[in-house]
């Protein structure tokens, strides 16, 4: 025995909380009409999960809710609790019991609840079905439902075959499968035409991407050109400069000497404008020269003249002399000798006052004069007048001589002189020719100097300018590279440049590198310049950064959409084998309930043949949960909708024993019913339900009937708990526990357990 009990609780008539305990085979609940039994039946619908409100006699929710009666307020839920034992894990849940309620509030909300823990009602129709309770309510027969098996159509009736076959696990695992194909292939559509939709534009971005990826490559290129460019322009110009200015500073150094020699030589030749009065000068010296040799010579003359008369004199006065000389022993005067005497003794006196020799050396001298004076005197001969007067006249001459000597000596000293000036003059002169001559040297070096200087000065100067001219050069293309390609163009001073094996050149290579290689580099540079320009990708960042997630994007999309189709594609292969596990077992399942069928139909009518048959009927419109149709559908294939389908449903077979009328139309009211119960009892029988609700079943069947009806019961008791709401004496006799209700004034079904013979008297 698998339920144990039923509690109520504000449901329909139910205002009080009532426990309807099942520990037997079966129970059986009897009372008035209206007392409320029915509404004990659908209890269990509701709390199984049932979703029509119709079917539980309803229109809204609210009417499941107690409404309140006389001193009997309205109830603000209804709940229902069904207590399992799950010892036998007939439910897939790891406990023992299992408590399976569902409540239903006044604003509609309604709660699923599993050992009191909240749920989804699928997680319930999930736990039921795996314990063949079928939300199709096969197993609870509802009043006046009892031969709804027989009303219902192919398609209905298959649906409970299913259903009570536990196949509608399958069933909904197929449909739930069907409806997650039908949601993955519309979201492969929407996939597809979202791929489709952006692929124009990452076409675009791509396009514009590629453009920017070729100038950014462009732009490094350039970078690095520029780098090396610029480096070895600097170098270049550093260099330049120093070696100008070294080769420039000593010329302008010589350019001032040279300056200086210039004006040294200028003033020698300045001074070379006296010259001519020197000239002057020199001749005007020799013209005295001349003159003065001219003088000396009649001097000379004139001297030699007196000379010779002075000889011829002199040679007279010897004569006279020697003709004197014959005269001795002469007589002088005495008083001439006193005379001299007188002037001895004087000198005498003098000499012996003074001590100094000298002067008395001098007074000797004077003695010795003072006796030749008159030695002399007293020679004199007669022609002493003849000769004084040659002596005078020889002195005369002398006196004319030494006149024209002392002129000679004049004249001599003043040619010494004037020669003396002369050749001052001379050498001067010469001294200044010389000068002259080396300035004009000098002149012609220095202007020969100057003008190589000022040549060379001229070549430096026109270095400079074109240097200068490199160098704004290169602020200008420094300015522009960072405007075209960023600062880091400007980093170029990190940079050196390197040979192709990426070996670093030397100062010296980079510098005497030909000025053409770099007009050369420069001209490929403005070419790529003029390529990015033409380019003029703007917003580049944006256009990578837009490029980079929308391809993000797409290859998301993609992945989706091959995990998509991965999952329709399993979703078609587990439809397929949803549906043939459908159709095998379906078909099992059918072939065992016929075996049943034919049995109950026989047993009850005493012969007679009955059986389920599958057919497939035309129908117009196509069917949601048809999987042909559906795969179809999903394939592409449009299904129009007045095309006909078939559809594979279950038709029933019946033959009377003694009868000749075939099929369900025929049979009276007491034939459909047995033939439903005994169909019910097969479905049961082959996959028994733990329980079984059959709520007046036996309400049309006549005495003979109602036993048979009883033994069914009592069989089919062994595979399934019956529940049985009944007013027949037949069914109740075969329950253990009777259960009464009764509803008093205040509008409120009461439960009581009574015997069988209060239940009789109860139902009655
Ligand atoms: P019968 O033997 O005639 O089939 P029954 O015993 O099966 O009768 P039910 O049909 O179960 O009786 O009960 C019907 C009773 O339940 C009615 O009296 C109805 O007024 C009452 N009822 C139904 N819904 C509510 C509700 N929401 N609140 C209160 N009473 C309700």
């Amino acid at each position: 025995m698998y339920l144990k009990s039923i509690e109520i609780s504000g449901f329909k008539s139910f205002g009080k909380k009532s426990v309807l305990d099942f520990n037997v085979p079966i129970s059986a609940i009897v009372g008035p009409n209206g007392s409320g039994k029915s509404n004990v039946a659908e209890a269990f619908s509701f709390v199984l999960g049932e979703q029509s409100i119709k079917s539980l006699r309803g229109k809204r929710a609210e009417d499941l809710i107690f409404n309140g009666g006389k001193d009997a307020p309205r109830s603000n839920r209804a709940s229902v609790k069904l207590v399992f034992n799950n010892v036998q894990r007939i439910f897939n849940i790891d406990f023992d019991e299992v408590a399976i309620e569902r409540v239903v509030n006044r604003d509609s909300s309604s709660e699923y609840l599993i050992n009191g823990s909240a749920v989804r009602l699928k997680d319930i129709v999930e736990l039921l079905s795996g314990a063949h309770i079928g939300a199709s309510g096969h197993q609870i027969i509802s009043q006046g439902e009892a031969d709804k098996v027989l009303n219902s159509n192919i398609r209905e009736r298959r649906e409970m075959i299913e259903d009570a076959l536990g196949l509608k696990i399958y069933q909904n695992k197929k449909d739930e499968s069907i409806r997650k194909l039908e949601k993955t292939e519309e979201n492969i559509k929407q996939v597809e035409s979202l791929r489709r939709e952006i692929a124009p534009h990452i076409r675009f971005l791509k396009k514009q991407v590629e453009k920017i990826e070729k100038m950014f490559e462009m732009k490094e290129n350039l970078t690095k050109m520029y780098h090396d460019y610029f480096r070895r322009e600097e170098e270049y110009i550093k260099f330049e400069k120093q070696s100008i200015s070294f080769e420039k500073n000593p010329l302008v150094a010589e350019s001032h000497n040279l300056e200086k020699e210039l004006a040294e030589a200028k003033q020698v030749l300045a001074k070379s404008s006296s010259k001519d009065s020197r000239s002057d000068d020199v001749i005007k010296v020799e013209g005295k020269i001349k003159e003065i040799r001219s003088v000396k010579d009649g001097l000379m003359r004139n001297m030699g003249r007196l000379e010779g008369e002075i000889s011829s004199l002199l040679r007279l006065i010897k004569k006279q002399n020697e003709a004197n000389s014959a005269m001795s022993k002469k007589t002088v005067n005495l008083f001439e000798v006193e005379n001299v005497s007188k002037q001895i003794d004087l000198e005498i006196a003098d000499a012996t006052e003074d001590a100094d020799i000298s002067k008395i050396k001098q007074i000797f001298v004077s003695i010795k004069k003072i006796l030749r004076d008159f030695i002399e005197k007293n020679k004199e001969s007669e022609d002493k007048e003849a000769i004084a007067e040659l002596e005078i006249e020889i002195k005369k001459l002398e006196t004319e001589k030494n006149g024209y000597d002392t002129k000679l000596k004049e004249a001599n000293s003043l040619e010494t002189e004037l020669s003396e000036q002369y050749s001052y003059l001379k050498s001067d002169i010469e001294k200044e020719k010389d000068s002259n001559r080396d300035a004009e040297k000098a002149l012609f070096r220095i202007v020969a100097e100057q003008n190589e200087i000022r040549g060379k000065l001229n070549g430096l100067n026109s270095r400079e300018s074109v240097l200068k001219h490199n160098e704004d050069e290169l602020n200008r293309e420094l300015q522009e590279a960072s405007v075209l390609v960023g600062v880091s163009a400007l980093r170029y001073k990190d940079f050196w440049p390197t040979n192709a094996d990426g070996i670093a050149l030397s100062l010296d290579q980079i510098v005497k590198e030909p000025r053409q290689v770099q007009e050369e580099k420069k001209h490929v540079m403005e070419k790529i310049k003029i390529r990015l320009e033409d380019a003029g990708v703007s917003g580049g960042d944006d256009v990578v950064k837009e490029y980079k997630e929308t391809t993000e994007r797409d290859t998301f999309l993609e992945r989706e959409l091959g995990d998509l189709i991965k999952s329709s594609e399993s979703l078609k292969n587990l439809i397929t084998e949803l549906e043939e596990k459908l159709t095998t077992e379906f078909k099992n399942g059918v072939e065992k309930i016929n075996i049943q069928f034919q049995q109950f139909f026989s047993a009850m009518f005493g012969g007679g043949s009955a059986s389920l048959l599958v057919v497939k009927e035309k129908k117009k419109k196509k069917s949601d949960t048809d999987i042909n149709s559906a795969m179809a559908e999903l394939e592409g294939d449009e299904i129009k909708e007045d095309e006909e389908e078939s559809e594979e449903g279950l038709d029933i077979e019946v033959s009377l024993p003694k009868k000749k009328t075939k099929g369900l139309m025929m049979l009276s009211g007491g034939e459909r019913a047995l033939t439903s119960i005994a169909l019910l009892f097969a479905i049961s029988q082959v996959n028994p339900p733990p329980f079984i609700i059959l709520d007046e079943t036996d309400a049309a069947l006549d005495e003979a009937n109602s036993r048979k009806y009883g033994e069914m019961i009592s069989a089919l008791s062994k595979y399934s708990q019956l529940i049985l709401i009944t007013h027949n004496r037949e069914t109740m006799a075969r329950a253990g526990i009777i259960y009464g209700v009764t509803m008093g004034s205040d509008g409120v079904s009461r439960l009581l357990s009574i015997q069988f013979e209060e239940a009789v008297q109860v139902a009655k």
